[in-house]
């Protein structure tokens, strides 16, 4: 065939029943398409048994299924699995599996690189390629899934948005996976159970309010101090504190679902009673808790754990404003999986 053949997951289930409807068929085919698609994780149209051969050649003329395949994993002493993902086009995205004693977390990335510049992040040494489609991000889920159920013998528990890229820059189709991840024709996960987290980009924490959805809400904030934010999160020159405060406002008025801070602290960047004060008053404008994550080194050395004493002024003075704080130590450390870390270096 000389035109190009569609990714089929890019249509809804609608334009499948449609496809089928035109073709002089029954609608009801699409449903069943649709089913082998996202619930019985079809690679080809011949998975497809109770699809008769004729219908099965008629998809494989129109149609391509673009899966991802997972190119290496690697396990970290930890228990923590990193696998890197090669996309149709070659390119390549990294997720996590990261388990405890009664959860698996599958860590996953929603861009191929990033368009932001943390100093402090691995992957914004990746200038920004291309969004991932709702389908690969999907299928980094189902596939870390696969590897719970085969090294832990349980299903997936938890979703995060924390591998590469910036999730609410790429929203459309990020929603569009967590759709086919949640509805009882995907995988059926609660929203509950999943959590987007951003850099803060206050437009679309109020559209995602607007949106009503019902997944959990973290934000890297890291500084309540705009001109340290600034230094640390550049992007924070365009989407100041205050225009923050002002959308996770809003998105507590309208979601009342209590929003994550996740925060490293740094030596000689954000590890003084100043800071800590302009954080406890940033948490009382909308309910919320805080996360002290481990900073991952990322090799040039610029950035450095703050002391231990540091930290516990933190947890301290957060516990002392009644504020809920936790102390996160970081996994898979050893095979470039933690946070920041996700820099396709294999
Ligand atoms: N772009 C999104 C999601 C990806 S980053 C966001 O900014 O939230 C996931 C989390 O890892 C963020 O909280 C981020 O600030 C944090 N992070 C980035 N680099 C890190 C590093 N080197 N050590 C520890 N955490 C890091």
């Amino acid at each position: 065939m000389s035109t190009k053949k569609k990714d089929i997951r890019a249509l809804t289930k609608e334009q499948l029943r449609d496809f089928f409807v035109k073709e002089g068929d029954k609608a009801f085919r699409g449903n069943q398409v649709y089913e082998w698609l996202w619930n019985k994780g079809a690679h080809t149209f011949e998975d497809m048994t109770n699809i008769s051969k004729e219908t099965r050649q008629k998809l494989e003329d129109n149609f391509v299924i673009n899966h991802i395949k997972v190119d290496q994993m690697q396990r970290s002493s930890d228990g923590t699995v990193k696998n890197a993902v090669r996309l149709h086009d070659g390119l390549i995205v990294e997720s996590v599996l990261i388990p405890t004693n009664t959860r698996t977390t599958a860590c996953v990335s929603s861009q191929v690189g990033c368009s932001l510049d943390c100093r402090f992040c691995a992957t914004s040494r990746l200038k920004r390629m291309r969004n991932l489609n709702p389908d690969e991000i999907f299928d980094q889920v189902v596939a870390i899934d696969n590897e719970s159920r085969l090294y832990f013998d349980r299903p997936l528990t938890n979703i995060v948005f924390m591998g590469m890229g910036e999730p609410l820059m790429n929203y459309n189709n990020v929603l569009k996976a967590i759709d086919k991840i949640t509805s009882p024709e995907g995988l059926g996960m609660s929203p509950k159970r999943i959590t987007v987290s951003t850099s803060g980009v206050p437009k679309m924490i109020k559209k995602m309010a607007d949106d009503e959805v019902k997944f959990n809400l973290a934000v890297s904030l890291h500084s309540a101090i705009n001109e340290i934010r600034t230094s640390i999160m550049p992007f924070n020159a365009t989407f100041p504190l205050e225009d923050l405060r002002e959308a996770l406002e809003y998105w507590y008025a309208k979601t009342k679902n209590r929003i994550t801070y996740e925060y490293v602290v740094w030596e000689g960047i954000n590890d003084t009673k100043r800071d800590v004060d302009a954080l406890i008053k940033f948490c009382k404008f909308a309910p919320s808790k805080v996360n002290l994550i481990e900073y991952n080194p990322i090799d040039d050395g610029e950035f450095q754990q703050a002391s231990s004493k540091a930290i516990d002024m933190y947890v301290q003075m957060l516990e002392a404003n009644h504020i809920t704080v936790t102390v996160r130590r970081s996994r898979g450390k050893d095979i470039d999986a933690a946070c920041g870390q996700l820099a396709n270096k294999g």
